[in-house]
């Protein structure tokens, strides 16, 4: 429909970046976009409201972008997954695989509570590695998923699939 319209047609996509072969999905003009960042916001609220969340987490950095007006419009709190080393206090880390090599996302131990109910929102699932160790962390932190929302999955990859595990049963937007 019209929002996907406006939200795609503000994604730029660039070749060879950050190494040659590599297509990224530019989200900055989205971003410098207040009508189509408004309307994403808006949907990404509604979401947040459907799924009964009380906590909305952003994965480091893009995610972060795009959870936070999430969190105040709903009224909810707004927690970090960083890259393993960026956060101060006792952290929860989790190692993932990537292509070449393993990567490490960490979360504080003390953010979520028992009986928490977590949205996830991050700007692109490629291979899905990264969210996959965000929903570990976030039952490791005690706390439960109430669902992953993303601007855009990378069609062309099995991110979905090998999320779908994971998920336990809820949901996985991508608008
Ligand atoms: P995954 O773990 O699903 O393979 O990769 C997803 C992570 O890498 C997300 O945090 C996302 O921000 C970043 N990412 C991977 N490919 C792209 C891309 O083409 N564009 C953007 N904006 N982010 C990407």
């Amino acid at each position: 429909e019209n929002l996907r319209e406006l939200l795609l047609s503000r994604i730029h996509d660039v070749p060879d970046y950050p190494k040659p072969g590599v297509m990224f999905k530019d989200i900055t003009p989205l971003l410098a976009d207040a009508q189509a960042f408004g309307a994403l916001t808006d949907a990404l609220v509604d979401l947040c409201e459907r799924c009964d969340a009380d906590k909305v987490v952003g994965l480091e950095a893009r995610g972060f972008i795009l959870a936070a007006p999430v969190a105040v419009r709903a009224g909810v709190g707004f927690v970090p997954v960083r890259k393993a080393g960026k956060l101060p206090g006792a952290t929860l880390s989790q190692a993932y695989d990537l292509e070449y090599g393993t990567a490490e996302i960490e979360i504080h131990a003390d953010a979520l509570a028992p009986g928490d109910r977590v949205l996830v929102i991050d700007d692109v699932l490629a291979t899905g590695g990264t969210a996959e160790a965000s929903l570990k962390l976030i039952r490791r932190a005690g706390a439960e998923v109430a669902g992953v929302a993303v601007l855009m999955e990378l069609g062309f990859l099995p991110g979905r699939e090998r999320l779908e595990p994971a998920l336990e049963g809820a949901p996985l937007a991508a608008l």
